[in-house]
């Protein structure tokens, strides 16, 4: 009799959990962040909100009563970058993206790649974390500043990411272009680290919160790599001539046998999203990723300085979402 109970109890069990499974499918809105190569931070960063979205959404769910309001779940995929990310929110594929702070200005005031092609409604949620522009070179192919990259091979990052673009700005800065190489790669930020390991490409160029798994990874393989500095008049141009950039350290001891700092110039991590996107589903994502901050930090090493003051303004050059604004407002930060 017990047993009969006892699997009767299961059934019903099985029963129930699927009903509200089915009740969660059918009011559920899906949505994307789009974010960066697997090993960076901004698929790190991508998925960190949405599980303080989901971790908010549970606990609200909690007490309310069945079917009265949506329930948001989101995805963040690994994509090609800044740019990419970008696009496709100007398409309508994506409702989120992380994008380098010099990208979101361009595509919001159409300059540079962005000319012809403004994108008027993009708009900011929030930035995120430092993004030094760092070119790692390995150990044998002795490059100690930018001059020496000429003859080398060097990869200049996938089209569509946030590195490629920088990379050549830094690059019409120094009055260059591609033959200054010996040659150019196209790869993606998770696979210029093999590469370079594997002693295939002398140095890349990349944008990317520090510390950062794939970087030690460089540091530590057969190419023994490390930064370089990047500074001098060109860089210094760069840095007074917009306020996207800013003078970055990536201070020394960050990575193994990285005995001195590497100064460089960088951009931020920004959130970004469309003006068509509503103010109710940007309102819910800055609440849980600012509601549970302290969780929020903990999700990289990377996010370790993040002050939500710093947040709604830095790195921001498309207006703030109004969903964004209202929970600002109402938390005081505005
Ligand atoms: N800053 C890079 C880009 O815009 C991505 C860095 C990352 O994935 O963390 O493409």
């Amino acid at each position: 009799m017990k047993k009969i109970i006892t699997s009767l109890s299961s059934a019903l069990l099985i029963l129930v959990a699927s009903l509200s499974l089915t009740n969660v499918a059918k009011s559920a809105e899906f949505f994307t962040i789009g974010t960066g190569g697997p090993t960076g931070v901004y698929f790190q960063t991508g998925n960190a909100i949405c599980k303080m979205l989901h971790k908010s959404a549970i606990s609200a769910e909690h007490g309310r009563k069945k079917g009265t309001a949506k329930a948001y779940r989101c995805t963040a995929p690994s994509t090609g970058g800044s740019n990419y990310n970008i696009g496709q929110i100007a398409a309508g594929e994506f409702q989120f993206g992380v994008a380098q702070s010099d990208w979101q200005y361009h595509a919001v005031n159409g300059s540079s790649k962005w000319e012809g092609k403004q994108y008027s409604d993009l708009r900011a949620v929030f930035s995120v974390h430092n993004e030094p522009f760092q070119i790692w070179a390995r150990k044998k192919a002795k490059v100690k500043n930018f001059s020496d990259l000429e003859g080398k091979v060097v990869n200049i990052g996938n089209p569509g990411s946030g590195q490629r673009g920088t990379m050549e700005e830094l690059m019409k800065a120094m009055g260059v272009d591609n033959s200054f190489f010996k040659s150019t790669t196209e790869l993606t930020s998770s696979e210029q680290v093999k590469a370079l390991c594997d002693g295939k490409i002398d140095a890349f160029g990349y944008s990317v919160g520090f510390p950062n798994g794939a970087m030690e990874q460089a540091a530590t393989c057969a190419a023994k790599a490390s930064p370089i500095n990047l500074t001098g008049p060109e860089v210094q141009g760069l840095i007074d001539g917009a306020d996207y950039y800013a003078q970055a350290v990536i201070p020394k001891g960050t990575y193994t046998k990285q005995k001195k700092d590497a100064t460089t110039f960088g951009v931020k991590a920004t959130v970004v999203t469309s003006a068509d996107v509503s103010e109710e589903l940007v309102y819910l994502v800055v609440k849980a990723v600012m509601e549970n901050f302290d969780d929020f930090k903990k999700q990289h090493p990377a996010f370790g300085f993040l002050e939500k003051k710093n947040m709604i303004k830095d790195g921001l050059s498309a207006p703030l979402h109004p969903g964004a604004i209202k929970y600002y407002k109402e938390a005081g930060l505005m």
